[in-house]
């Protein structure tokens, strides 16, 4: 793209989901010219989550960082470090407030064999040299009929407080690199020439560029509508009180019981990962076993009857693609002018 062209330009964010804040803020820091950022979406970081937006993905995430494998290791690698930095000049509990990101103390163990377990000194796992304090943990420390563990820093993440940071970051630096005010539109539209028409009805402005960043909104958004995309659901349970510790637990029965640290609001247990499931309801079972597996792997956070006290209970769908994340660009003719349109969507459980 030439440079020069962009301070002319009006660059719309399609989507306040944790992509769309992140590729906005990663565009407003790098480019030079700045651009102009207008962010328009359906739900913004301060929508309180609802039945009528179940497929706004991002404050309904675990969420924590862990690498599913070395193919993901170009976008997970970049995100520990630039989080750690993000967090290493300050009090941890300052980074709390701010981010939304608590660098804690993480636990992972499998109960049957998998790439990642195949070395015993834990060389099967990728990320191995990449995260702090990585130890496998001793045979005899582990549970029975436990195969293998490993110990290792990393993130829990309060998603809603990360957005909203983000957010703030990308209007901070857009103003401080002498792009005009970001524009922040609240309105669900039907396609992308729906997209460029609000956008430029309402700041008076053209729009050239056009991200997609829509999660599972890419499936039905016209001149997208991507039938790849399809959703994992998952179940979690929050429950008060903050974990000492993220703890994972791979079953080798397609299960992870997993306890991961919410800064500031509680702790996620969970979770479960449901392909293609497209029901809309909490289910009551689920939820039971999930408490129930989960007891053991945080004690400290049971009340005196020996229970969780649990907060609420939320269902998410995971914006999926079996060819993996789509992060290309194409040129199209929308209300008859030429636009570049870039497309970021389908992080699955990784966004
Ligand atoms: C239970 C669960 C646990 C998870 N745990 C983790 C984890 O531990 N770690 C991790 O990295 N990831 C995790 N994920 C995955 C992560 O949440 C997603 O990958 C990520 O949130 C996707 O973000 P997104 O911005 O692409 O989509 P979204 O957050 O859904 O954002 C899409 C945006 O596009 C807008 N939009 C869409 N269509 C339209 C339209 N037609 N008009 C206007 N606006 C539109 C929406 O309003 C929204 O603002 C988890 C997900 C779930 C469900």
């Amino acid at each position: 793209m030439n440079i020069s062209l962009l301070l002319q330009l009006a660059n719309q964010h399609h989507s306040a989901g944790v992509i769309g804040l992140q590729t906005a803020l990663h565009l407003v820091s790098h480019l030079n010219p700045t651009p102009n950022i207008t962010i328009l979406a359906s739900s913004l970081p301060n929508t309180p989550i609802s039945a009528e937006n179940l497929n706004y993905t991002s404050p309904r995430a675990g969420a924590h960082w862990r690498s599913q494998g070395a193919h993901d290791a170009a976008l997970d690698a970049p995100t520990y470090t630039h989080w750690r930095s993000l967090l290493a000049p300050i009090a941890p509990a300052t980074g709390i407030t701010k981010y939304g990101l608590a660098y804690i103390d993480s636990q992972y163990i499998w109960y049957k064999h998998t790439n990642e377990t195949v070395d015993a000194r834990g060389r099967g796992i990728w990320w191995k040299p990449l995260v702090d304090d990585f130890c496998v943990i001793p045979r005899w420390e582990l549970p029975k009929d436990a195969v293998f563990g490993v110990r290792f820093k990393a993130f829990g993440i309060n998603p809603v407080t990360y957005m909203k940071y983000l957010l703030s970051e990308v209007k901070r630096r857009a103003m401080e690199k002498g792009a005009r005010e970001v524009n922040v539109i609240q309105k669900h539209v039907e396609g992308l020439c729906d997209a460029v028409k609000t956008v430029e009805r309402e700041t008076g402005e053209t729009v050239d560029v056009l991200v997609n960043c829509a999660g599972m909104g890419a499936r039905w958004l016209k001149g997208v509508e991507d039938e790849e995309v399809y959703p994992v659901k998952g179940q979690t349970v929050l429950v008060k009180g903050e974990c000492k510790v993220n703890r994972f637990v791979d079953t080798g029965k397609g299960w992870v019981d997993a306890v991961i640290r919410r800064p500031g609001v509680g702790t996620i247990l969970g979770v479960s990962k449901v392909e293609d499931d497209w029901s809309e309801d909490v289910e009551d079972d689920l939820t039971e076993k999930i408490l129930a597996r989960c007891k053991t792997l945080a004690p400290e956070l049971l009340n005196d009857k020996g229970e969780f006290d649990v907060i609420e209970v939320c269902i998410g769908r995971r914006p999926t693609r079996p060819s993996g994340v789509r992060i290309d660009a194409e040129i199209i003719s929308l209300a008859g002018k030429e636009r570049i349109i870039c497309h970021h969507y389908g992080h699955s459980g990784g966004g």
